[in-house]
Order: structure tokens, then C-alpha cells, then sequence
């Protein structure tokens, strides 16, 4: 499959029905997504592959098509929901769990890839439980940050260690009331980490 192909296939996925301002459900634009699978499929590191925050579950379902046994973990079980439906219209195999980064335990990871929360929301738990669970279940994580996060991706994830940092264009759809223009575009940055 090619990327732009992949890219179509998970435009087609549904949204969070109404995303939670306070959990920071921001679903991972199609082209993010596959820009990042493409850059782990690439690398053979599309074993076994888990989706933290896996949301509506562009990620997960996206990994699955590219071949990988694909595992989606999310706290909110209205998303699961949709992310259950949006599997079964791309007739995409994941296994979807509904459980909380701070206490999963999950052994077989090769790679994590996730958007987690950014923090920007006081009640959000932020990416430091994500990035904590990453480290502790796989061998690879794909990990999308908002820019200048790389003093403390680096010093947070110590043992592991960042070896790519992708500058990627990310196209915020109006999701919230606040928000004044229908897409705004901000950059966000991919971190390739190896534990
Ligand atoms: N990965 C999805 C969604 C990103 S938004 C995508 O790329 O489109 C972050 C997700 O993390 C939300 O769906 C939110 O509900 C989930 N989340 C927040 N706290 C969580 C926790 N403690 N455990 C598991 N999931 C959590």
C-alpha cells in the first residue's frame, strides 16, 4: 500500500462525537498518521504494535493495515466505541483494550506509537504517564509532541534514548468552540525513541 492510499483510507474514519476538552481528544490528522506508520513500516518496526490513547483509533487501525498485530489502549469508552466501528469498516484487525497508561501492563510490544495529550490542559494528565508506559512496554516509540519538546522528551525518557526528531505539519481541525478558523496548521514534532 501506498501512503497517499493509506492517507484516503483513514480520512474516511469517524471523530470524536464531542471531544473532551479536559482529556485533550485531538484525533491524529490522516496524513500525520501515515507519514508516521510509514516512517516505523520502513524500518520493520510494524511487529506488534500498541496505540496508547488510541482514541478514535486512527493510529491503531492504520498500523493494522500496514500489516501489524495492533493493539489500541483508551480510557474513554465512548471513543472505543468509534474506534471499534471505524476497525470494522476498514475491516482492520485490532484488539482493543479499554484501560488506564498508568496501570496497564502489557508484555510483546515491539513499537508504541501515540499522540498523547500535551499537557496544555491543567486537568489533562499530560504525556509523562504516556511516555512512562511507552518506555516500560516497548522497544521502539513513535511519539507526537508540540514543538520545542525535545529537552524534556530526551531528559524524561533517559535510558532511551530520542534518535529522530520529525518536524511534521499538523492540521488542527475547529473542534472546540473556541478555536476561530476551521483548520489551522501547527507543528508538531515525531519522536523516534529506542529503548
Ligand atoms: N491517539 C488518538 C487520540 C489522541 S488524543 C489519535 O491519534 O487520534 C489522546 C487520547 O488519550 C484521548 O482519546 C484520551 O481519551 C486518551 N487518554 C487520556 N488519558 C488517558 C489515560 N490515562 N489512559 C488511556 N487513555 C487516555
Amino acid at each position: 500500500m501506498k501512503k497517499k492510499q493509506l492517507e484516503m483510507m483513514l480520512e474516511r474514519l469517524e471523530g470524536f462525537r464531542r471531544p473532551s476538552f479536559q482529556m485533550e481528544q485531538y484525533a491524529t490528522p490522516a496524513s500525520v498518521a501515515a507519514e508516521m506508520l510509514f516512517l516505523a513500516a520502513m524500518r520493520g518496526e510494524l511487529g506488534t504494535v500498541c496505540d496508547l490513547g488510541c482514541g478514535t483509533g486512527v493510529l491503531a487501525i492504520g498500523a493494522a493495515l500496514l500489516g501489524a498485530r495492533s493493539i489500541g489502549v483508551e480510557i474513554d469508552s465512548e471513543a472505543l466505541a468509534i474506534a471499534r466501528r471505524n476497525a470494522k469498516r476498514l475491516s482492520a484487525d485490532v484488539d482493543f483494550i479499554r484501560a488506564d497508561v498508568r496501570s496497564l501492563l502489557l508484555t510483546g510490544i515491539d513499537t508504541v506509537v501515540m499522540n498523547p495529550p500535551f499537557g496544555a490542559q491543567k486537568a489533562s494528565l499530560g504525556d509523562r504517564a504516556f511516555l512512562s508506559c511507552a518506555q516500560k512496554i516497548a522497544k521502539t516509540v513513535y511519539s507526537l509532541h508540540n514543538q520545542g519538546s525535545e529537552g524534556f522528551v530526551r531528559s524524561f525518557m533517559k535510558p532511551c534514548t530520542v534518535q529522530e526528531i520529525y518536524r511534521i505539519p499538523f492540521p488542527l481541525k475547529r473542534c472546540f468552540d473556541f478555536h476561530g478558523q476551521d483548520v489551522k496548521v501547527i507543528g508538531v514534532e515525531l519522536y523516534r525513541i529506542t529503548c
